[in-house]
């Protein structure tokens, strides 16, 4: 009968509601989720009795009084299951579990240097099997699979181009549901590591934000009133491929100029090479292809000047380009993530003075630039938040 469904629905949108607000406010009263979600208290406690029920929900004693009795203060039991959320870099794996509330419980790290597709994904199998295997036992288990991906992912979960893995029409959510009997989200990774800061990091407070994964790329996670933006068919984002001279070096996209070409991890290792750095530790007839980021960050920490130049130089690029970022936006906050936040001390300075020689001043005003405050964290702990999110929408469903 339709008014019974309809009954039904109202009910489990309602008890998502209060678990959501319990979720984002715990420890909280009963009578302050009857006030944050506009539900009388009858229904919140009733509610609230078969989120306890279900293991959703657990009581940790009185609060303190407004006036009258003291309240029963709830929390959200974070440990009623688990997440998997996997960041496929460039150059590496990461892989957590983390609880129903993003904190990591286990995490495997993996270095890759043969990027094909067969060599990967049973790479990510074997990681993700090795990491359910050490998750603790829980009421709900593993209740799913996200993975951040560097490249255009289509609401099928393909990969349908990952140019800086030289991948196209990967099927990995298919791939990896005939693997797990999981539910599977896979999204790119910038958009992931938006949602990672978001939810769990830089990000909490703020409701216009950017997050750019300047890694051996560069990618934007957009969230707008938020919410992530992600355009008419889900590829928002791609700013590593803004043009910003029209004859400048090759990119990896077939155009030239674009703004990884010249402030992304590549870029950086493409003109340490060409300044041919001389150290008294390296050798540079044998060194100069095995120089990394890494190298470069320890070099600077020794104080060598021509690799000091040479991140103030791509702090500058970066700069430039998150100037057209905040003129076209005017975000609250830019976070700068992934591999490139690790030189945060050499390059911030002139990604500063060169956004307040640049953007518009009244963009300026408001707006703050930080780095990841989840680390090399950010993309697979926002993958894990997918996996959980898309979890708790589910509870809104009609059918069991
Ligand atoms: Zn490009």
């Amino acid at each position: 009968m339709k008014i019974t469904g309809d009954l039904q629905l109202m009910k489990k949108i309602n008890k998502y509601l209060v678990l959501d607000t319990i979720r984002h406010h715990y420890p909280i009263s009963r009578a302050d989720i009857s006030v944050k979600t506009g539900l009388n208290k009858t229904t919140v406690s009733s509610l609230v009795t078969e989120l306890i029920e279900s293991h959703f929900v657990t009581e940790i004693g009185l609060g303190e009084s407004s006036g009258g009795r003291k309240p029963m203060m709830l929390l959200f039991n974070q440990r009623a299951g688990y997440a998997i959320g996997v960041d496929l870099g460039v150059n590496y794996i990461l892989a957590m579990v983390t609880d129903l509330g993003g904190t990591v419980v286990k995490e495997k790290r993996i270095e890759m240097t043969d990027w094909s597709v067969e060599t990967v994904t049973e790479k990510l199998k074997k990681c993700i099997h090795s990491l359910i295997k050490k998750t603790p036992s829980s009421p709900y288990g593993i209740i799913g699979i996200g993975v951040g991906v560097p490249g255009l992912v289509d609401d099928q979960g393909n990969v349908l181009s990952a140019p800086n893995l030289g991948w196209t029409d990967v099927p990995l959510q298919e791939m990896l549901e005939r693997e797990f009997d999981l539910p599977i989200a896979i999204d790119n990774e910038a958009n992931v590591g938006a949602l990672g800061e978001k939810e769990f990091g830089a990000g909490r407070s703020v409701s216009n934000m950017i997050y750019l994964s300047v890694g051996i790329g560069i990618g934007a996670g957009i969230i707008l009133n938020d919410a992530l933006y992600r355009g008419v068919s889900g590829f928002s984002g791609e700013v590593g491929h803004m043009t910003l001279a029209q004859d400048g070096p090759l990119c990896g996209c077939g155009s030239r100029g674009c703004w990884e070409t010249f402030a992304s991890e590549k870029a950086l290792i493409h003109q340490a090479k060409s300044l041919q750095l001389v150290d008294e530790k390296i050798q540079v007839a044998e060194a100069i292809d095995k120089i990394n980021l890494n190298t470069l960050l320890s070099l600077a920490k020794r104080g060598h000047r021509p690799v000091i130049d040479l991140f103030a130089s791509t702090g500058h690029w970066l700069g430039v380009g998150i100037t057209n970022l905040v003129n076209v936006f005017n975000p609250e906050l830019i976070v700068i993530g992934n591999r490139m936040s690790l030189a945060s001390e050499w390059i911030a300075d002139s990604i500063c003075e060169t956004l307040n020689s640049h953007s518009l001043s009244f963009h300026r005003q408001k707006m703050n630039v930080v780095y990841a405050k989840l680390g090399m964290n950010s993309s697979a702990a926002g993958a894990a938040s997918i996996a959980i999110n898309r979890f708790f929408s589910a509870m809104k469903a009609l059918s069991d």
